[in-house]
């Protein structure tokens, strides 16, 4: 499961951008994670601040 962490991201959309299955979707100041999600931890890796961490 793909989790944010609210208190480190600062909404910059740079995870929005590198999802392959569009599943990021910045809503005002809100990171929205949708169901398209396949986990692959690619937004994990480009996040500056580290706030998308991929659980088991
Ligand atoms: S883990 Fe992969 S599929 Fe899920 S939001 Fe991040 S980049 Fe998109
Ligand atoms: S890349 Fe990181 S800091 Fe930027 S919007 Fe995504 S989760 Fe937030």
């Amino acid at each position: 499961m793909l989790t944010v962490n609210r208190y480190k991201c600062c909404y910059c959309g740079a995870c929005v951008s590198v999802c392959p299955t569009c599943a990021l979707e910045l809503v005002e100041t809100w990171l929205e994670i949708s169901a398209d999600c396949k986990e692959c931890g690619i937004c994990t890796k480009i996040c500056p601040v580290g706030a998308l961490e991929v659980e088991a």
